[in-house]
């Protein structure tokens, strides 16, 4: 039967595929009373036979691809699937408890599995994990669900909510969408979500028993649809069909300038969080990279990214990118971007807290290791550097203090380094945006950082989704804030970007080309919609 669950839209497309409950593969399994017992026998005995068939070519496969002895263990599973032991206490609690076969399965592999961990014997200790596997993997066939082999194709990840730390580790050719209950439209998740090219929906009453069932996220409509009847499938086919038609045309658009009716030039570049996204950057043809936010390289891990390491990624970046430019912001860490390693303190305000730039400047050993990756990429393309969350005059002057001590120290050791790189700071606080006389003249570039300045000036966390009513990025004093900041640039002699969510904005394309916005820089998959929008737009005002 077709479910319908109507949630919020953070970004459109429309995906058909399994759902897969992320975090929670564990599920209860419900006793229910069952009157033919010998039917319920049969059936289990027929899915038993259906995971042993399977076990068999999982074996097959891994041996191809990890070899004989790794390739083991499944036919280990398919052994103790035929275990009488096992065999008869599933039988005898069907038969004297009148129970259905689900039941009968994971409750024995419960008693196994307890019985195998008290025993001395370290091969059979062994085997308890092994006979809580086996019923799973029963109750999965008994139930319908798709063993997690599955998951070997694409996925709607379904989760309550995902952390940004999560969602890096996710293999993203696997994801095609997400669907979650909590979030909101502006957190890192929902712009994951928007690099990817890929519906999401919040909102949604995620059921850890949804896992396996076919689903379809209509990003348009923020509809779920679960187990959907044919003719819902026909029609957003049909949907689908017809977002792939736009994406077509779209492409039609590669190749050709952003330049407005009137001949002005924009500068249209992409929003990346590491190497991987760069397939997308290609495909959509950015002009180059307007913010790589380097924090992905430390969130999902154990430990702070070493300097080669990161010189490698940017490297690869300022490469691939072949002389175009590419701006690197420097660790945005905090708030919702967290790093255990760290050990930052937990915080009332953490949005309002020690974060970012502020981290950078008061554990310096960090810093110091990023900009001598920077520097040293910055032999092997046109990168620039950027500095989040900035304030204040004297937050640039530190930060250049330790920037040419750095560059000192490559100058000592003849490390080659590009000597007149670009360095430039976000306009992401209201403090910045209303000094950007002062700052200007200070740095070679501004980057607007939309979604935090919205935040800011509008006093609201932008993870929280019961503000998502009123959160406004089209608020007159947002719009204020980055005309004053464009026009501040530019008499300082920096150049002005847009890299926030409202970059992408295109109903407000031609007012950021009226205000005078150099550069904008949006998620891969934006660029050629913005394209489009420039292609329409006039630069002076009529
Ligand atoms: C911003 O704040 O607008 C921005 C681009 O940075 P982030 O979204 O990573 O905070
Ligand atoms: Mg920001």
């Amino acid at each position: 039967m077709e479910e319908k669950y109507t949630g919020k839209s953070i970004f459109k497309g429309v995906a058909i595929g399994r759902i897969m409950i992320y975090g929670k593969k564990e599920q209860p399994v419900k006793r229910e009373k069952i009157e033919d017992t010998d039917a319920e026998v049969r059936r289990y005995e027929a899915a038993k036979e259906k995971a042993i068939a399977d076990l068999g070519e999982l074996y097959e496969d891994a041996v191809k691809k990890v070899g004989k002895d790794n390739a083991e263990i499944f036919n280990v599973h398919a052994m103790l699937l035929q275990d009488d032991d096992f065999n008869d206490s599933i039988h005898n609690m069907i038969e004297s408890q009148k129970v259905n076969a689900e039941y009968a399965a994971a409750v024995t592999g419960e008693n196994f599995s307890k019985m195998f961990a008290e025993m001395d014997d370290d091969y059979f200790k062994a085997r308890s994990a092994d006979m809580k596997d086996i019923a799973e993997r029963l109750v999965k066939v008994l139930s319908g669900r798709e063993d997690k082999t599955v998951f070997d194709q694409p996925v709607i990840i379904a989760a309550d909510d995902l952390m940004p730390s999560e969602t890096v580790q996710l293999d993203k050719d696997k994801v095609i969408a997400f669907v979650t209950r909590y979030g909101s439209s502006n957190s890192h998740t929902a712009i994951l979500a928007r690099t990817m090219n890929i519906p999401a929906l919040i909102n949604i009453p995620v059921d850890p028993s949804w896992d396996g069932q076919m689903a379809i996220v209509d990003g348009h409509t923020g509809t779920l649809y679960l187990d959907p009847e044919a003719s819902t499938l026909a029609e957003e086919q049909k949907k689908l069909d017809q977002d792939l038609e736009q994406r077509r045309l779209l492409q039609e658009l590669k190749g050709k300038p952003n330049v407005t009716l009137d001949g002005r030039e924009i500068n249209l570049f992409a929003n990346i969080g590491g190497p991987k996204d760069l397939v997308s950057v290609l495909q959509n043809d950015a002009g180059g990279i307007g913010l790589f936010r380097s924090e992905f390289l430390y969130i999902g891990r154990d430990e702070l990214p070493t300097e080669e390491e990161q010189f490698q990624a940017y490297k690869q970046v300022a490469e691939t990118m072949a002389g175009r430019l590419v701006v690197i912001r420097t660790l945005d860490i905090g708030a919702d971007k967290k790093a255990d390693y760290l050990h930052l303190e937990p915080e009332a305000n953490p949005a309002l807290g020690f974060r970012a730039i502020r981290i950078c400047l008061t554990r310096p050993e960090i810093f110091r290791t990023q900009l001598r990756a920077l520097f040293r990429a910055s032999a092997f393309g046109n990168i620039a550097i950027m500095y989040p969350m900035i304030t204040s005059l004297e937050e640039i002057r530190q930060i250049r203090e330790i920037a040419d001590s750095v560059k000192k120290e490559l100058d000592d050791a003849g490390v080659p380094y590009k000597k007149d790189i670009q360095q430039g700071i976000m306009i992401e606080t209201p403090a910045a945006a209303i000094m950007t006389d002062v700052l200007a003249p200070e740095v070679d570039f501004f980057s607007i950082g939309t979604n935090d300045l919205t935040q800011y000036t509008l006093a609201m966390d932008r993870q929280n989704d019961k503000l998502d009513a009123f959160y406004q990025p089209h608020h007159p004093a947002i719009l204020r804030l980055i005309q004053t900041t464009i026009e501040n640039g530019h008499k300082g002699g920096a150049w002005v970007g847009i890299c926030g969510e409202l970059g992408a904005d295109t109903t407000l394309t031609e007012t950021f080309i009226q205000m005078g916005v150099d550069e904008l820089s949006v998620s891969p998959a934006m660029v050629l919609p913005v394209r489009e929008a420039i292609r329409k737009s006039h630069a002076k005002r009529v």
